[in-house]
């Protein structure tokens, strides 16, 4: 397709090397806190607000909340939805016990499944299960995606759902050795456009990312979001701009980019390169947050909407960042008065 581009050489943005310096004063407890009609502009934003990829726990890697005190949270502060990540368990079941003893949450909480060794890897069976459960999401591979075992030999973090407890990840390929989707992908994939869920590109890397998204949608799947360009994956902001342009959503999580966030990789002026390169109607926001020593997901959002403000976008723009935009690609647009 026209809008393709891999080579590395061209990309505008040297998303693979720039890492933002860690000064001493980019710490949590010096994060000013935001001031009155600041705080109230912000929380306005964020009403209706949803975060399709969030670490809360029960996890074998260190979590500061788990799902129903995400969900409680949330609420408090209005949000619609919240979409649960667990590197290595589908979080469905949770989801359905929480949304069935606790209707006053006004939160609705759902989840989905990363295929990672744990699951059995590129297991239909496993997407089934989760479909039928209402699960919404399927991500391609994480933890066990050979791109993210190349990365993590040279990686400045540690990625933190370690797996210390577990053997070690194994690679879960998702293209043969001439660069085709694999049959048990293209299972996957049918099962995913037969449900009407989410593909979620994970921590593939971005050359294998179109490939499987382009046979996805030769599948049938309708809803795609491309994982966190701005780190892991290799992306460029040509391949942001291409994938955005084949009616993918582009994903970006706050916290890379947050000061005072331990993740922080990016900066300020990144975000607003990678929003620019899909525009804010094909961007959503995540707080990719809930692990411990960093910002709460919602500390997150509040922080990441007053870095939006200070970018120089609309309100209503990110409200369609942080809101309208994941109700569309989530099937959720009954959740959210638009
Ligand atoms: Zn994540």
């Amino acid at each position: 397709m026209t809008t393709r581009t891999q080579t590395k050489g061209d990309a505008d943005l040297d998303l693979g090397i720039t890492r933002a310096p860690k000064s001493a004063t980019e710490t949590r407890s010096q994060q000013p806190a935001l001031s009155g009609e600041r705080k109230a502009r912000v929380d306005a934003i964020l009403k209706d607000g949803i975060d399709p990829h969030v670490h809360s726990g029960p996890s074998i890697a260190p979590r500061a909340l788990d799902h129903l005190d995400l969900v409680r949270q949330m609420s408090d502060a209005g949000f619609a939805a919240v979409v649960t990540k667990d590197h290595d368990y589908a979080g469905v079941a949770t989801a359905a016990l929480i949304k069935k003893h606790h209707p006053e949450l006004h939160t609705k909480i759902f989840s989905g499944i990363v295929l990672n060794n744990v699951v059995g890897g590129i297991n239909p069976y496993a997407v089934e299960h989760t479909a039928a459960m209402g699960g919404k999401i399927v991500w391609m591979p994480t933890l066990a995606a050979e791109n993210h075992l190349r990365w993590e030999k040279a990686a400045t973090f540690a990625h933190p759902a370690s797996t210390q407890k577990m053997r070690p990840a194994s690679p879960v390929p998702v293209l043969d050795a001439n660069k085709r989707v694999l049959d048990c992908v293209k299972d996957v994939l049918d099962v995913i456009a037969k449900n009407d869920m989410v593909l979620a590109s994970g921590h593939l890397h971005v050359s294998e990312t179109w490939l499987v998204f382009e046979e996805a949608q030769r599948r049938g799947v309708k809803r795609l979001i491309f994982t966190h360009p701005e780190d892991i994956v290799d992306a460029t902001l040509n391949d942001v701009r291409g994938v955005a342009a084949m009616g993918a959503m582009v994903e970006h999580s706050l916290a890379f980019f947050l000061d005072g966030s331990k993740f922080k990789t990016r900066s300020a002026k990144e975000l607003r390169q990678l929003i620019e390169a899909a525009g804010t109607d094909s961007t959503i926001i995540c707080s990719d947050l809930g692990q411990t020593g960093v910002f709460s997901p919602l500390e997150g959002f509040r922080l990441g909407v007053a870095l939006c403000m200070e970018l120089g976008y609309q309100d209503e723009e990110i409200h369609k960042m942080v809101s309208t935009n994941a109700a569309r690609v989530l099937g959720l647009d009954s959740l959210v008065s638009s």
